[in-house]
């Protein structure tokens, strides 16, 4: 009896299979569904773009400022596991702002790379999420007046400090042509994940930082093609967002 009502069901899903709408739905769902946000800054779109292309655990959309800001305070950005911010941008409400911490206190993932560092000087929160900030005008930060730098091309010498952490894993000390940044105030709370002793560069090029519910990955490195297509950048970025989808609460 059990057998006559097993094969209907399993040749009706293998004929399902086979017409492609399982198998179609089964793998779109498996996807981590990434938010891709730019603006503000130029860039090399193709090179960038492909870094996400090449990452088959991936599906991803993108979105330039302010429209992404729009978004993130819609309950659009709901349906996204991981948001990646590649914009260097300064406009935000207090409406955003507020959808901003309230995604974060939910436990909804966060990447910040490289000029993202730049963004919202003028929003007091933005650090604390960040875990750092490129301050665009002088700041005093105990006692020391920070004057950011940033110096295009440098080859610089990175060192792994966590070879553990699974956004990190996999990778030994490399180096990279990429842009540096100098004299940044990075919150004493990050944990560390890259550095480097190049005199012009702050010393932590990729951090986590503990926000809310969430742990926000920041990389400073990516500034153009010379950073995209190095196997090490492009696998840590390949990393932080399988990682950060699986730290997602939301
Ligand atoms: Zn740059």
């Amino acid at each position: 009896m059990k057998k006559i009502s097993f094969f209907p069901a399993t040749t009706f899903m293998l004929l399902l299979i086979l017409s492609g709408c399982v198998h179609f739905s089964f793998a779109q769902q498996k996807k981590i569904r990434v938010l891709i946000v730019s603006g503000g800054h130029g860039f090399a779109r193709k090179p960038f773009y492909n870094i996400f292309d090449s990452i088959p655990s991936i599906t991803y959309d993108t979105l330039v400022q302010p429209q992404a800001n729009a978004l993130i305070a819609s309950p659009e950005a709901n349906s996204y596991d991981v948001l990646v911010f590649y914009d260097m941008f300064d406009p935000i409400s207090p409406e955003q702002q507020k959808a901003y911490i309230s995604l974060l206190n939910k436990g909804t993932s966060m990447i910040f790379l490289h000029h993202a560092l730049v963004s919202y000087q003028k929003w007091p929160e933005f650090i604390k999420i960040l875990g750092g900030q490129y301050h665009t005008d002088p700041v005093i930060v105990n006692g020391d007046t920070l004057k950011a730098n940033y110096e295009h091309d440098v080859n610089i010498p990175v060192k792994v400090e966590d070879k553990k952490h699974p956004v990190t894993r996999g990778i030994s000390d490399f180096e990279i042509v990429d842009e540096v940044y100098g004299n940044v105030e990075i919150l004493p709370r990050v944990k560390p994940l890259l550095s480097t002793t190049h005199p012009k560069s702050m010393r932590y090029l990729a951090w986590i930082n503990h926000y809310g519910n969430s742990d926000v990955v920041y990389i400073q490195l990516g500034h153009g093609p010379s950073g995209y297509s190095n196997p090490n950048f492009r696998r840590l970025v390949r990393q932080a967002i399988e990682w950060s989808a699986k730290q997602s609460k939301k």
